[in-house]
């Protein structure tokens, strides 16, 4: 795994619950985790307390190996808020793990120009200045 790149002004971080909490430690320790139905065996992301295919409340947690590919993405290039002027362009993307959960996060480490739709990604887990809280990202898995 390349070096993540830092960003320079806080940034606006997540406010974990009870229900993404297992989620949030995970990515402090650079792990994905997504949650399985342990009733109808279906993966879903992000979090909830209830299963989104059978609204099953026994879900349990597993880990992400790690590869996936680009589903959809566009190139920021205006910045929502100030604290993303010095990213742009930025390539925000949804991401299919091979796990079977997308997720929606930035494809670092590489020119935004580069980016296709099934382009092969793998995980990464960038910390955010001002926060102990790491962000689960993705980058080229050829790089
Ligand atoms: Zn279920």
């Amino acid at each position: 795994m390349s070096e993540v790149p830092s960003l320079p002004m806080p940034m606006p971080m997540p406010a974990p619950d009870a229900c993404s909490r297992p989620y949030w430690d995970g990515a402090n320790q650079d792990v994905f985790r997504f949650q399985r139905c342990r009733a109808c065996g279906r993966a879903q992301f992000y979090p909830r307390s209830l299963c989104a295919h059978c609204q099953g409340a026994d879900l349990g947690w597993e880990t992400a190996a790690g590869p996936g590919r680009v589903a959809s993405f566009s190139v920021i290039h205006r910045a929502p808020l100030p604290a993303f002027a010095s990213a742009v362009p930025y390539v925000l993307a949804l991401i299919d793990l091979d796990e079977g959960v997308r997720f929606m996060c930035n494809v670092l480490n590489c020119d935004p120009a580069t980016v296709r739709i099934g382009m092969r990604v793998r995980l990464c887990f960038q910390a955010r200045p001002g926060s102990t809280q790491k962000v689960p990202q993705v980058e080229p898995a050829e790089s």
